[in-house]
């Protein structure tokens, strides 16, 4: 696809965990490699990331999703598991669970936990969120791993996921559990009757979150999943306004291909809001710019070309172009792609 795309100085990609962070990964090594229009290996990347899948367990704040874009683009990830650290082992995992500790469904890894460890600390010593995450990326997104990258929390607030679903035993037949009960322990295998987003209203974007909005040159929306990664970003208090108003082209890539997502759960929580499980669906539930939403541009992969006619008529730009992130030059193909599209020639 040919672009006339300007000199890429910075991107700004909303990010949920794995879709979001393979995305991430495949458009930084576009970028040093002169693949992706208009990069280079100076273009600052911003990564905002969700924080809604975070919670306290066994005394420790985890970020599921900081943590896996941290350790995906610093190179320590468990690339076959998609999260969590390389190399792990599990031992203070069997110990918790020989006393018998609940949750036994979360576990979390002896190399992980050190890291959950550090931001427990310094939490609890008065640092917020995104000086945590600036901190552990020292670490992490070091000059050694190519082109410039930041990390950034969607706020510093306590925003919290959580899923109605059935449940008999209780008088109104309903229960509400925190989304990683949901996710890790129940699978995403019963219904969610409602999405409920704990906090996001009184929320504020973390310090640099909306600049990185308004001062880009271009927002991507990554693969990551509409409803419980991006939607929970963009419901921070402003940040959908500062998506609506930036003059950087906004371009997004669908999780959804062939009429399921990838990886995940993705369908579940579409279905539960009510959006069409398909890319045109998830183009469509985004919106273009020009009618109230948040998209200039949206890929869909080849093998749904047939929807592009609706996401046109919504007002979307639309392009079918392969979206499986298989390897490092794929995935780099796909980022080009979003910029060839944000700058058509
Ligand atoms: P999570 O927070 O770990 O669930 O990760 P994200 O929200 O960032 O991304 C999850 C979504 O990525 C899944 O629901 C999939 O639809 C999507 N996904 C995973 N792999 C691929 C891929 O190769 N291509 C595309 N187009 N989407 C993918
Ligand atoms: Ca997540």
């Amino acid at each position: 696809m040919p672009s006339s795309a300007p000199e890429l100085r910075r991107v700004t990609v909303l990010s949920g965990g794995v879709g979001g962070a393979r995305f991430v990964q495949g458009l930084l090594y576009g970028l040093r490699s002169g693949v992706v229009p208009g990069g280079s290996a100076d273009t600052e990347v911003t990564v905002v990331t969700n924080t809604a899948d975070d919670w306290w367990v066994h005394g420790l704040k985890v970020c599921p999703d900081l943590d896996t874009v941290m350790y995906t683009l610093g190179d320590g990830i468990d690339v076959e598991r998609g999260w969590g650290r390389r190399e792990e082992t599990w031992s203070a995992r069997t110990e918790l669970e020989a006393y018998g500790v609940e949750p036994t469904w979360f576990g979390l890894g002896d190399r992980d936990i050190a890291t959950h460890l550090v931001r427990t600390q310094m939490l609890e010593a008065g640092f917020t969120l995104s000086q945590v995450t600036e901190a552990l990326c020292r670490r992490w997104l070091t000059p050694a791993h190519g082109t410039r990258v930041r990390l950034l929390p969607m706020s510093d607030d306590r925003v919290e996921t959580h899923v109605a679903i059935a449940d008999p035993d209780t008088p109104s037949g309903r229960r509400v559990v925190h989304f990683q009960e949901y996710w890790v322990r129940l699978r995403a295998s019963v219904p969610a009757e409602a999405v409920v987003v704990v906090g996001q209203d009184a929320a504020t974007p973390a310090p640099g979150v909306l600049e990185a909005i308004a001062e880009t040159d271009l927002v991507v929306l990554p693969p990551s999943n509409p409803v419980v990664s991006v939607g929970t970003i963009l419901g921070v208090p402003g940040v959908r306004d500062a998506v609506r108003a930036t003059r950087a082209p906004v371009v997004g890539v669908s999780p959804i291909v062939g009429g399921s997502h990838v990886h995940g759960m993705a369908a579940q929580m579409l279905t539960s809001i009510g959006v069409e499980v398909s890319a045109a669906g998830v183009g469509r539930h985004y919106g273009a710019r020009s009618s109230g939403g948040v998209l200039d541009g949206w890929l869909v992969d080849e093998r749904d070309a047939a929807q592009l006619p609706r996401l046109e008529e919504a007002g979307v730009r639309a392009r079918a172009v392969p979206l499986m992130m298989s390897d490092h030059d794929a995935t780099a193909a796909m980022a080009a792609a979003a910029v060839s599209l944000a700058w058509p020639a």
